[in-house]
């Protein structure tokens, strides 16, 4: 078990679900959040640039980080190896600062066991048809790697009672406002009011001792 200041959310779903447009509309309104970029030893889509939306490794580079026990946590997704890097997090955590990964549900239930009061998120997609319907109008796989990503969802999915929250992103919008009230509720929690604003707990008598 770890010391945890900051919230810590992990935001899992089936490729395509939307997990990472979510995430990226709330970070867009939520300066107080910092996405971990992940590394992985997939090869990067047309847009994606190193360092932005992964640190793209090849397997030596990987294996050598598993060796160190550089990863917080890391899992085999879709046929390549995906981890999140314990530099920074930590770090970031302690500093009291809020931490979003975006990562599977294999990664989500380890981080699980070392931070207990991590978020976990699931997003489900309203349908199978919207699934598919999602991962071909986005463009950036091969047919052969939509027919895979949709066969691992369903064993994905099956992990849904694991975690803490669903949201079903049919809307867009609505996808995104239950995902800030999310992360809103978590920061209301008395832990986090308290480490929030020490200074009106202390004038009003309520130190940590007062309980
Ligand atoms: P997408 O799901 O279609 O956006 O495809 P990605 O290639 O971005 O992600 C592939 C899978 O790896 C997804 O299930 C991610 O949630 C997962 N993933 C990404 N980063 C991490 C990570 O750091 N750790 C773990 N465990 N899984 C991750
Ligand atoms: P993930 O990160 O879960 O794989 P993406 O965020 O890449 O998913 O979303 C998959 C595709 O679906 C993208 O083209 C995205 O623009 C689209 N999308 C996401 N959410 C919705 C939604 N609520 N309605 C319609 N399309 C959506
Ligand atoms: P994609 O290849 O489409 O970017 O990601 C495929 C899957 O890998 C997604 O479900 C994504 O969340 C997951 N993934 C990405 N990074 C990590 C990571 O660091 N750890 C784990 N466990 N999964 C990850």
């Amino acid at each position: 078990m770890q010391p945890q200041q900051g919230n810590l959310f992990v935001v899992a779903a089936p490729s395509g679900a939307g997990k990472s447009s979510l995430v990226k509309a709330l970070l867009e309104v939520d300066a107080r959040l910092k996405l971990s970029i992940s590394h992985t030893t997939r090869a990067p889509r047309g847009q994606e640039v190193h360092g932005r939306e992964y640190y793209f490794v090849s397997d030596a580079e990987f294996d050598r980080m598993v060796a160190e026990g550089a990863f917080l946590e890391w899992a085999q997704v879709h046929g390549h190896r995906y981890g999140t890097s314990r530099l920074g997090i930590e770090a970031r955590m302690a500093a009291g600062e809020d931490v979003v990964l975006e990562i599977d549900y294999q990664g989500a239930l380890q981080i699980r066991r070392q931070f207990p009061a991590a978020v976990l998120i699931f997003i489900l997609p309203p349908s199978w048809d919207e699934l598919r319907a999602r991962l071909q109008r986005r463009g950036e796989d091969s047919a052969d790697t939509i027919e895979l990503r949709l066969h691992n969802a369903a064993r994905e999915m099956a992990h849904v009672d694991h975690f803490d929250f669903v949201i079903i992103n049919d809307i867009f919008e609505r996808a995104l406002f239950d995902l800030k009230a999310i992360t809103h509720a978590q920061r209301l929690r008395v832990a986090a009011q308290r480490r929030a604003h020490p200074q009106i707990f202390a004038a009003l008598g309520l130190s940590d001792t007062a309980i």
